[in-house]
């Protein structure tokens, strides 16, 4: 805080010098006076050569000078300064031959300067700051209370104004009562004073989090209680809490050019308020004109809070659905069922925010507003953490401009300025986490092998499929081929639908790999599929014969591989004469040491988290980086693969290879899949199928998160399908509870079409191939992910007949719904992710050990942001490259740290 002193009394001027020349016989005196530093602590400098002498007394006045209280010697001026001259201090000097003179060069006297200043103490209200000055210490002393406390690093005494009344000396009486009046303006509640009223913090967007809501004025006990439900204790998190829209009252919405049906929202007057009892309930009837006079019936059942809350006259927001009736005399009304209604005050703001879940919390969007509103009125100047030059650069607003502006907003261009910069701010968050998280990944600069690949073996793959490559397969290989001859690390995501094609590229990766003389690994994120991959892996490669002759050795390595088995695997990994282990994290383990692990390959690469791909990424020979290769058959819309990844190349297998048949999916909706229904859709549509010699399957969501249950729950739909709707058919059960070679009996029936429907759990999920298959029918959709159904979809439609998808269960909220009804309308996956992307948030993109707080996107849309998005990149580069600890920029340091957590942040405090 800036020290404000008020002086009471004394000359103005606070810095002055004079010198005069004085010559006395052979002598020459000097006097200086200085008041240095500040006001309240002036000094006179006195200047005498060293022969100078008293001119009364005769004495040396370098002797006479050691009897002056206060006095300091300046080597580097060689002069005395002296801050105490007793209460006569003209009379002092005069008598020792000095002359004082003023900065005009006329003589001036110093009795001013003797009288105590007495001014407020900004530090300690209720006391006063007595500053003796030239009089001393100690001559100002016999006229303070005793209580006085003395400072002598400030040369002032502390006085409390308790102490003072009628008992201070005549001379301080002004002084002290004028203090004393200025003492109370400063402490008087209502200070108009713009920089007082300021909240109090110390002007960085953290400092915020310590200032409660409740220092706003217009936040009391119950608003605050209010708001907590909305997570919202501070003002940082007010100041977070972003309005979902705004009602331009410019350019009000208008009842009569909104189509009817469609979603509104709306600024009108409350026209009349009415409640019935009806037998069903209470029914509330509110009547609201917008701004052209149009009058909407809004109407709600068992709301009595409506009626006790809105009154005629009150300017509201009003958001539904626009709906129309028919009334008496076959007038046609405008109407609104259950509307999110909203008060807004009569405000001079053109732009009115409409903040989110006002309604839940039992708070209005009006009283967010008002908050919101004194907030960044009295939040003062934000320091920023970007620099102005980049602001200007990209267009952006400065902080302060932005959280005004999304609270505040003059206009609609300004909301819309307001919030890009608040979603900079996130990206750039987001990318200086993220990008340091990879460069942690791998030993920096640290070298990859450089491939041969002499296409010895991958030749022999491709001539033994039985298909030709697609020219998206070609494609990627060559990307796979030319980053592993280089010597820089690989880092490639492969995306591309189920069954694009995916495994066969990884295939000729490994392949390339073991041509050169190394070794490869896969990990994969379940047991059962690392099973699959090591199954299919080795059909595929039997007869693959290297350089030496010797064939293509293939291990699996899970968890579950003990004893004798994993010390061989363990020990043919270490001597290099394993050449492609396949297995879970169980990879991981430090006991795996590879002889010389040059191909890394993650399938599914969004369930493993950041420090196991590094895990991998140090198993490395002799110090180098192995190539990376993740793929996944979630698709991942591009700006999100740019945001989440950095500069993780990617490459995307576009082509299906042909022979695949279109699916068509539909969704029914009851509460429990009926397995004795005979007329229910799927079970029709699958006794249809099997007669012409086709296959289904009926997947079984997970239950409670127990294993156990759920391959209860899929035991009991086989069972019951077997005797009910699906009777005569023949039926097969697999789960994750099955001891894995009665599950692959299972699966080896079906394939080899021995079994007309599989029961199973999510074990189908991926890696199944059954062309005959041509349902999939999916009980509980609503417990799984968007992108989970579309993997289990891809497993049929594999083959010359055309696939259907039938998925069964209740929606219980609107993000079910929304998955269902997505899946119904697409199967192009990257349609999907998009879909899924908003409905979800992309927090799960990132994995489960990376979805801290870092991956909170409240403002920024990373599907419609894209500019923002690669421009937070390309600076987070920038930055990163001259400063990688953030040590340039600790408030940018600290912002992250507090945002993401300790954890996610260590890279910011690793040297
Ligand atoms: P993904 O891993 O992308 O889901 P896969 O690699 O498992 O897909 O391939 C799915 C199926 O398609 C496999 O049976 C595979 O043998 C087959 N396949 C792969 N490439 C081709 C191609 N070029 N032509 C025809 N079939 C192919
Ligand atoms: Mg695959």
């Amino acid at each position: 805080m800036a020290r404000s002193s008020v002086p009471l009394r004394g000359p103005g001027d606070n810095n002055f010098r004079c010198s005069a020349p004085i010559t006395r016989e052979k002598h020459t005196v000097n006097m200086r006076a200085v008041f240095s530093g500040t006001r309240l602590r002036p000094a006179v400098e006195l200047n005498f050569s060293f022969y100078a002498a008293h001119p009364v007394t005769g004495q040396p006045l370098r002797e006479w000078i050691r009897d002056i209280p206060g006095r300091a010697w300046v080597p580097e001026r060689k002069t005395w300064t002296v801050t105490a001259l007793g209460a006569t201090p003209d009379k002092t000097l005069t008598d020792a031959g000095f002359t004082t003179v003023g900065p005009d060069d006329e003589p001036m006297s110093l009795a001013g300067y003797t009288a105590p200043l007495v001014t407020v103490d900004p530090e300690h209200p209720g006391f006063l700051c007595v500053y003796p000055r030239l009089a001393g210490q100690f001559h100002a002393a016999p006229q303070l209370p005793g209580t006085a406390i003395w400072r002598a690093e400030e040369t002032r005494w502390l006085v409390s104004l308790h102490d003072l009344p009628g008992g201070m000396p005549k001379e301080f009486a002004l002084t002290v009562e004028a203090a004393a009046a200025l003492d109370a303006a400063r402490a008087a509640p209502t200070a108009p004073d713009p920089a007082r009223d300021q909240l109090l913090y110390d002007g960085t967007l953290d400092g915020l989090r310590g200032v409660p809501v409740t220092d706003l004025r217009n936040v009391d006990r119950a608003t605050a209680t209010a708001m907590s439900k909305l997570d919202i204790t501070s003002v940082y998190d007010l100041l977070h809490h972003v309005p979902r829209r705004y009602i331009d009252r410019s350019n009000p919405a208008l009842i009569t050019a909104t189509s009817v049906g469609c979603k509104i929202a709306v600024l009108g007057t409350v026209d009349g308020v009415t409640s019935a009892q009806t037998r069903a309930g209470s029914m509330s009837k509110v009547s609201v004109r917008d701004t052209a006079g149009t009058a909407v019936f809004c109407t709600w059942f068992n709301a009595a809070w409506i009626t006790r809350r809105f009154t005629k006259g009150d300017l509201v927001v009003l958001h539904a659905r626009l709906d129309t009736w028919t009334g008496k005399g076959g007038v046609e009304h405008f109407g609104m069922n259950n509307p999110l209604m909203d008060k807004v005050e009569p405000s001079t703001a053109v732009m009115v925010p409409v903040y989110p879940a006002s309604a839940k919390a039992e708070i209005s969007t009006w009283q967010l507003h008002r908050a919101g509103a004194e907030a960044v009125s009295r939040m003062g100047e934000l320091s920023d953490t970007i620099p102005a030059q980049v602001l200007a650069e990209r267009n952006l607003l400065d902080r302060t401009q932005a959280y005004t502006g999304i609270h505040l907003p003059t206009d609609p261009a300004n909301a819309d300025a307001a919030r890009r910069r608040l979603a900079y701010d996130e990206l750039l968050g987001l990318q200086l986490t993220l990008r340091n998280r990879r460069d942690a990944e791998g030993p920096q600069g640290s070298a990859a092998v450089a491939h041969i690949p002499t296409k010895h073996l991958s030749n022999q793959l491709i001539a033994s499929l039985p298909f030709e490559l697609t020219a998206a397969q070609r494609r990627v290989a060559n990307e796979v081929a030319r980053d592993m001859r280089a010597t820089t690390p690989m880092h490639r995501m492969i995306q591309g639908e189920v069954g694009s094609g995916k495994t066969m590229l990884i295939l000729i990766a490994m392949l390339m790999a073991v041509e050169s003389g190394h070794q490869g690994a896969i990990m994969v994120p379940t047991e059962i599929l690392a099973i699959q991959h090591h199954l299919e892996i080795h059909t595929r490669m039997v007869g693959l014969t290297k350089a030496d002759g010797t064939p293509v050795r293939i291990e699996l390595l899970t968890n579950k591989v003990t004893g004798q088995p994993r010390r061989a695997v363990l020990a043919g990994v270490a001597d290099g004469s394993i050449d492609i282990v396949i297995g879970t994290h169980a990879l991981l383990a430090p006991v795996v040491t590879f002889a010389s692990l040059s191909l890394a390959v993650i399938d599914e690469q969004h369930r493993f988290g950041v420090e196991q791909r590094a895990t991998l990424r140090h198993k490395g020979p002799d110090g180098r980086t192995p190539d990376m290769l993740v793929a996944t058959a979630t698709p991942i819309p591009r700006t999100a693969v740019m945001s989440i990844f950095g500069d993780l190349e990617h490459s995307v297998l576009d082509e299906m290879p042909p022979g695949r048949s279109p699916i068509t999916t539909c969704s029914v909706e009851t509460a429990d899949a009926d397995c004795a229904d005979d007329g229910a859709l799927p079970w029709q549509l699958i006794r249809e199928q099997v007669a012409v010699g086709h296959q289904a399957f009926v997947v079984c969501p997970m239950v409670s998160d127990s294993e156990t249950k759920t391959a209860a729950a899929a035991e009991n739909t086989a069972a019951a399908l077997g005797q009910g709707a699906l009777r005569g058919l023949r039926i097969g059960v697999a789960h994750g509870k099955q001891p894995a070679v009665e599950r692959t009996a299972v699966m080896a029936e079906f394939t080899a079409g021995e079994i007309d429907v599989l029961v199973a759990t999510t074990v189908i999920e991926v890696g199944v191939n059954v062309p005959a298959a041509t349902v999939m029918v999916i009980t509980g959709a609503e417990r799984f992910g968007l992108a989970q159904m579309h993997q289990m979809r891809g497993r049929v439609g594999r083959g010359q007949w055309p696939g259907h998808c039938v998925l069964v269960g209740t929606p219980k909220t609107a993000d079910a719904a929304q998955r269902i009804d997505a899946l119904c309308a697409s199967t192009d996956g990257f349609d999907l992710a998009e879909v899924d992307l908003r409905i979800r948030g992309w927090g799960t993109l990132l994995g489960a050990s990376q979805a801290g707080a870092a991956t909170e996107l409240r403002v920024a849309d990373i599907l419609t942001d894209t500019d923002l998005v690669s421009w937070a990149r390309q600076d987070a580069i920038t930055i990163l490259e001259a400063d990688p600890h953030l040590a340039r920029r600790p408030g940018l340091r600290d912002e992250i740290r507090r945002a993401v957590g300790e954890d996610a942040a260590e890279w910011l405090t690793s040297a």
